[in-house]
């Protein structure tokens, strides 16, 4: 599901919507002003957090064996 959060500057607001498309057009649901920030979204956030976790994180297995002790493992 789409759903980005959004930064009011009119009204200092942070609200979510549910959008569509790349480009949407997106008011504010406190006071209808169309100049809102894009913010990124929690579940992005948590998804990246979760991305950076595994490939910064402990070793992993190498392609050539399926240990971790192997020469090529480093
Ligand atoms: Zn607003």
């Amino acid at each position: 599901m789409p759903i980005f959060e959004f930064h009011c500057h009119n009204c200092n607001q942070d609200f979510e919507k549910l959008v569509f498309g790349a480009d949407p057009e997106v008011s504010c649901p406190h006071c209808g002003q169309t100049k809102v920030e894009k913010l990124m979204s929690a579940c992005a956030a948590k998804v990246g957090q979760k991305y950076t976790a595994a490939s910064s994180g402990g070793k992993s297995s190498c392609t050539g064996c399926a240990a971790t002790s192997c020469s090529t493992c480093g």
